[in-house]
């Protein structure tokens, strides 16, 4: 372009956007302007670009953009002949609305933009999925729900709902209720009850009624995403381009679908831990809900949630059981409370715990459901020696996010290499700005059904229903379902110290002895309940911890406390609900420090 004045400029500059379409008037090294240049692209909107420092007379266009626009800064965007505005006003205009309006009145941009299948594209239909489908279904959107389970390698598939309802949360506690049955029918008899001696666990009774269960609760959610008029479909959902997805049924029958915005919620799976033998002979978690045959001999590797629960309501059904522990028990859980679960599980539960050591081969003796399995391993610093035989080996080593190989890379989202996890936001936002992603999935939160349930419908609400609330990942209560459960809120000890000093802590502590236990004589000095007090802050509960029965419905209303803000003095003036497990947390009174018995004498 040969140089020319402002007025000329000006008429360079009208001529430019007359002709419609996206006009980006822009310099090639400003961060404002990459990111509207990056929000066209995310949108799948063809634009052209003015880099105004890479053209002769660059300078006087900025001039001519001050007389046409009032506005002299960059970048500086016109969609279909009207002018948008700056960074800010264009992702105003993106967030109000104004920006699809203006897109849809251009019939070449409108086939680009605006005539998506859906609003909003949810991938995966777990606790997480499901839960920002109904919601924003509710609010009036139109949403398609992608959900398709990749089967393990020996083989097992499920239904809709994810891994809660599937090979997680349910099964799990069912089975934790079989193995607590075994234990009452122990006691029983203390309380007057006669039987034989003969009681005998039927593994295919309890695992066929709890997959009916499961197949309901399939059914169920079907019909209640037909009910919120969310369309499902029962395919692999994979990235082809920004606003577009291929979907490939279990027929092998591809789809291209569209939407504005997506929310992923893949969830996890279980880790292999990629020695010989593995995926030939080994289970995991989600092989175990629905294998058609006792285990038998079991030896679980992993030690933390998923490894502990298994084992314990598998020893407690009557098989032998061993735990094979490569460093500690429950990491990032309050370690003092950790240890008194493995105490028990070894004093109480006849599980034999191999710490210090890694598997590096599985190798086949006989086939069969059971076969006969021997295991080779490895003290973590050592040789190679052979650990024994077992019926199954079941690995609960992890879980890895599902993000690979669905073309997440094709729309730039960015994942954790290490972790497989996609980082977002308090809002949820990945960094590309129309997809969100929630659950197992985010990096650094919590893996549990109630988190990711409450994130998507707070996301949905805050999406389509004019919603600021954000998730609150603080403060969230959990329980471990071994033989005796163990409820916790907030910080451990190990955490809490390292936030808050020794010196500024008070912890108080307590065995207890649940009235049920006394007839069995069962021993009292494994439950115990703690609380860690944070003493500049009105002594305010900044840990609690239960080890006992019920552990999860003690936790719960305890959790809703903390959120209130929970002080040592608030519990001291709570009257107790007698005889309960839980009222001895309206009675403690040792601390710690004081080095004082904790050991209960009487009621
Ligand atoms: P998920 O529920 O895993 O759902 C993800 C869905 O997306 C799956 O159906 C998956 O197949 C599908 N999918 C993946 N990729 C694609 C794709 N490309 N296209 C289409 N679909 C896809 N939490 C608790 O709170 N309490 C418990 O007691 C508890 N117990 C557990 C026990 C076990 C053994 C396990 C493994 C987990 C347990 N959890 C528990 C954790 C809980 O199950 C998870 O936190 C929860 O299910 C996460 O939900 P989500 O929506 O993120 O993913
Ligand atoms: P996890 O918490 O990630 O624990 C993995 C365990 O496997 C750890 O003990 C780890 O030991 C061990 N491990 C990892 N790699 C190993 C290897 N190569 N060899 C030997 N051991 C190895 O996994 P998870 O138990 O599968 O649980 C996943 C998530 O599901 C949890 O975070 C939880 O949120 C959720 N969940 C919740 C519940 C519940 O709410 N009751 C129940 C089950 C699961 P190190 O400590 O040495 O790393």
């Amino acid at each position: 372009m040969a140089p020319v004045d402002r007025s000329k400029a000006r008429v360079v500059v009208e001529r430019k956007v007359s002709a419609g379409g996206v006009v980006i008037f822009s310099k090639s090294f400003c961060p404002f302007c990459t990111q509207v240049k990056d929000l066209f692209k995310d949108l799948g909107v063809h634009y052209e670009v003015v880099e105004l420092d890479k053209i002769e007379n660059g300078s006087t266009l900025q001039e001519a953009l001050l007389d046409v626009t009032g506005q002299k800064t960059v970048p500086n965007v016109f969609v279909n002949k009207t002018h948008v505005g700056g960074c800010d006003s264009t992702f105003q205009a993106r967030a109000n609305g104004r920006l699809a309006r203006l897109l849809a009145e251009v019939p070449q941009l409108a086939d680009q933009s605006t005539s998506y299948d859906y609003d909003l594209i949810v991938v995966g239909g777990g606790s997480g999925g499901l839960a920002a489908s109904k919601e924003a279904s509710t609010l009036g959107k139109k949403v398609l729900m992608l959900d398709f389970v990749v089967p393990t390698p020996l083989g097992a598939t499920w239904g809709l709902g994810g891994t809660c309802v599937n090979v997680g949360c349910i099964p799990k506690k069912l089975m934790h209720q079989a193995a607590l049955l075994a234990h009452g029918m122990d006691d029983a008899r203390s309380f007057g009850w006669e039987f034989g001696d003969q009681a005998k666990h039927n593994w295919e009774t309890m695992k066929n009624g709890i997959q009916d269960y499961i197949h309901s609760l399939n059914f169920g959610y079907r019909v209640a995403l037909r009910t919120k008029t969310v369309t499902y479909d029962n395919a692999l959902a994979k990235f082809i381009g920004p606003h577009t997805i291929k979907a490939t049924n279990t027929q092998g029958v591809e789809s291209t679908l569209t939407a504005e915005t997506f929310v992923l919620a893949m969830g996890e799976r279980p880790r292999y831990i990629g020695i010989p033998g593995d995926k030939e002979y080994c289970i995991t978690s989600d092989d175990l809900f629905s294998l058609s045959y006792c285990p038998g001999e079991t030896l679980v590797v992993g030690a933390s949630y998923v490894a502990l629960e298994c084992a314990g309501f598998l020893a407690r059904l009557g098989l032998s059981v061993t735990v094979m522990i490569r460093s500690i028990l429950l990491r990032g859980f309050d370690q003092q409370l950790a240890n008194l679960i493995g105490d028990y599980m070894v004093d109480h539960c006849g599980i034999k715990f191999i710490r210090q050591f890694v598997p590096t081969k599985v190798e086949q003796i006989e086939a069969g459901t059971p076969g006969r399995l021997r295991v080779f391993g490895k003290a973590t610093e050592g040789e190679e020696t052979y650990m024994g035989e077992f019926n199954t080996v079941l690995f609960a080593i992890g879980r890895d996010a599902c993000t690979r190989n669905i073309g997440l890379d094709t729309v730039g989202i960015k994942v954790n290499a290490k972790t497989g996890k996609i980082p977002v936001d308090e809002y949820e936002r990945t960094n590309v700005p129309h997809v969100y992603a929630i659950g197992d999935i985010q990096e650094g939160r919590l893996e549990l059904t109630p988190v990711a349930i409450q994130a998507g419908v707070l996301l949905a609400q805050r999406l389509y229903g004019g919603s600021t609330v954000k998730c609150d990942y603080l403060t969230v209560p959990t329980t471990v379902f071994t033989p005796l459960e163990y409820g916790c809120c907030g910080l451990s000890e190990e955490r809490a110290v390292t936030m808050y000093g020794e010196d500024n802590l008070e912890v108080y502590h307590s065995n207890f002895k649940p009235l049920e236990w006394v007839l069995p004589q069962r021993e009292p000095t494994q439950c115990y309940a703690k609380i860690i007090c944070h003493m500049q802050d009105d002594e305010r509960v900044v840990g609690f911890h239960f080890l006992g029965p019920n552990a999860g419905e003690v936790t719960q209303g305890f959790a809703v406390a903390m959120k209130c803000g929970l002080t040592k003095t608030t519990l001291d003036s709570t009257i107790g609900i007698h005889p309960t497990c839980a009222e001895i947390f309206t009675t403690l009174s040792v601390t710690k420090r004081s080095g004082h018995t904790t050991e209960v004498t009487g009621c």
